[in-house]
Order: C-alpha cells, then sequence, then structure tokens
C-alpha cells in the first residue's frame, strides 16, 4: 500500500511535469524535426544549373552607416509618409509628404548625404532653391528649401557624403510656414522613397 502509494505520487508529478512543460518539450521537438529536415534538403539538393533569379535591385539598401547626415542636428519637422495625408500649413490643405524636413535655423549648414554628382540646381517660387545629387545604384538625393547665396557649387561638380553643399533657408514657399528647414527626398530609380532607409532618423 505504502509502496504503490508512493508510485502513484511519482506518476502524479511526471504527469505534472509534462503538463506544465510538455509544450516546451514540444517546441524543442518540432525545432529538431524542422532542423534535420532543413539540413537532410539541403545536403540532398542537386545543384539545378540555370533559372537563377537575381533579387530585384530595389530590395537591396544602402547600409545606413555610409549615409552622412544632412544636417548638424537631427530635429524632424515632418517625416515621410506616402499614404497619411499631411496637413500643410502654407497651402492649407492635405497632401502626402514624401521626403523628410529637417527643422533648422537660418544659415545652417546642409550637406551631401553620399559622394554624387550634381545633377540639377535650380530656384523656383515653390521649392525654393534646391539641388539635386545623383548617386550611384540610381539614387537622387533633393535638398529644398536652401539660401540661394550659399550655392556655391555647379552642375557637373562631384561632392563626397558630408560636404557642405548649401544653407538653410525657407525659400521654398510651398513649406515657408515651417520656417528654415531643409526638405529632402531621397529617390531610387525615379520613385520617392523613405529618406529613413537610408539616414538615421533616431526614434520615428
Ligand atoms: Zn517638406
Amino acid at each position: 500500500m505504502k509502496f504503490s502509494k508512493a508510485n502513484y505520487s511519482k506518476m502524479e508529478k511526471v504527469k505534472m511535469f509534462l503538463k506544465k512543460y510538455g509544450y516546451i518539450l514540444g517546441i524543442v521537438f518540432a525545432a529538431l524535426v524542422i532542423t534535420t529536415v532543413g539540413l537532410v534538403a539541403g545536403l540532398t539538393k542537386a545543384p539545378t544549373g540555370g533559372n537563377i533569379v537575381n533579387p530585384p535591385s530595389q530590395d537591396v539598401e544602402a547600409p545606413k552607416a555610409v549615409w552622412h547626415l544632412p544636417v548638424d542636428k537631427v530635429d524632424v519637422l515632418k517625416f515621410y509618409n506616402d499614404k497619411k495625408l499631411q496637413y500643410n500649413e502654407t497651402l492649407d490643405h492635405w497632401k502626402v509628404h514624401k521626403a523628410v524636413d529637417f527643422k533648422l535655423n537660418e544659415g545652417d549648414k546642409v550637406y551631401a548625404c553620399f559622394d554624387g554628382k550634381i545633377s540639377k540646381i535650380y530656384t523656383n517660387l515653390l521649392e525654393g532653391t534646391v539641388i539635386v545629387i545623383d548617386h550611384e545604384g540610381g539614387i537622387q538625393t533633393t535638398y529644398k528649401s536652401l539660401n540661394k547665396d550659399s550655392v556655391t557649387l555647379k552642375v557637373g561638380d562631384t561632392v563626397k557624403g558630408g560636404d557642405k553643399i548649401a544653407t538653410a533657408d525657407a525659400s521654398a514657399s510651398f513649406e515657408s510656414k515651417s520656417g528654415p528647414h531643409l526638405h529632402l527626398e531621397v529617390s531610387l530609380n525615379g520613385s520617392l522613397v523613405d529618406p529613413a532607409n537610408y539616414i538615421d532618423l533616431g526614434n520615428k
């Protein structure tokens, strides 16, 4: 009687253990099975030859570390958002903002984000003074709302990441109510993309 009772409680303990930790054993077992199947499949897979599909280049993002910040101190006024409408105080209407706006003081320096070649410099009422830099890999950076007199570079000039290209101003009338700032656009193969993919903006 005493013996069987002890045995019974031992069984209960095992049951309790399985009840408590059974799922962990299950997960470990499942992971082992998946790993084994994966290894076997990998080892037995014969080279097929041909039909090698290269991933589309859009998926390859430049590492953030090599991009220089376009401003000395990151203070984001407006983030990039290609879906959500954001209110534009100046134009008094809602539109998507496919760029990042950095709050600056008049005269603050603006830097090239990456090595490249200046492809456009222009000034108009809406965008203010603008510099466009072509980079390798179909990437372009566009810097808007610059101070016109601060631009000494010319189209065709090459720049390094971190080179000063201009100073800040409130020259872009479409965002003039934002005050002096840099409106930075990044495009990949002609489409605007989120600059945060390339530049560390801190907490988003
Ligand atoms: Zn903007």
